[in-house]
């Protein structure tokens, strides 16, 4: 087994999920099965590419594939990202002045689930700011339960409890799914890896079978432009 992005073979254990970390890029299963979406769609030179709270493999991988001056990595405390030449400040509860109709790709992961606005107001921002046949590609934790969010100041105790980590402010629950993210997005019904990328290539990349279908803290949606349902 090796990681897909930066060609480590060595994996630390984390708790409950077996040795999924790559000790060289750091990269987590989850972050693998996005190499391989952003390598299915051919991401080349000439493309322009918003990266959100980039992760440090991935961000090396796409800086020699892409122009720098094609590629926009954010965060909404860039200091976080020292490894970063130029991260720039995004607000994701602020997006009005960000440009439409401008990235070939946007990716992040894991971010959704920080953003104290309401939950459609990112999604719309971000498909708003894809080109016509742009990709959005999200990696967004699905938790068991229902949908569940909370704005207000209940203690990180509590968010961890309602939301699974103490800086969260939603719960994306699959027992409602259509009833939120479904209302704004077309979701497929059952997200299935291994018909995109094989079992083969997901156990090389040491991706766990757990994370090959459904939806679950790992699961990578490859999204169109026109896969944003909310408009007049
Ligand atoms: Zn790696």
């Amino acid at each position: 087994m090796q990681c897909n992005i930066c060609g480590g073979d060595t994996f630390a254990t984390l708790k409950d999920r077996g040795a999924v970390r790559c000790n060289t890029c750091m990269s987590l299963e989850r972050t693998r099965m996005l190499w391989m979406h952003i390598e299915r769609l051919g991401v080349r030179r000439g493309w322009k590419v918003l990266h959100l709270a980039p992760e440090r493999g991935i961000y090396t991988r796409l800086l020699h594939m892409l122009d720098p001056k094609d590629y926009t990595v954010a965060d909404f405390v860039p200091a976080d990202y020292p490894f970063v030449r130029d991260c720039v400040q995004i607000d994701l509860t602020a997006m009005e002045d960000w440009p439409s109709n401008k990235f070939d790709l946007i990716v992040h992961s894991h971010v959704i689930e920080h953003i104290p606005a309401t939950l459609a107001y990112p999604i719309f921002h971000l498909h708003r700011m894809l080109k016509r046949r742009g990709t959005h590609l999200c990696v967004i934790p699905f938790l068991p339960g229902a949908y569940d969010e909370c704005f207000a100041q209940i203690g990180p105790g509590e968010r961890v409890r309602r939301f699974g980590q103490d800086d969260h402010v939603r719960r994306l629950g699959t027992d409602d799914l259509q009833a939120h993210l479904g209302r704004i997005l077309d979701l497929p019904e059952m997200p299935d890896a291994r018909a995109l990328f094989g079992e083969e290539a997901l156990r090389a990349a040491n991706i766990p079978e757990s994370n090959w279908t459904g939806y679950h803290i790992g699961t990578v949606l490859a999204l169109r432009k026109q896969d944003y349902k909310l408009t007049f």
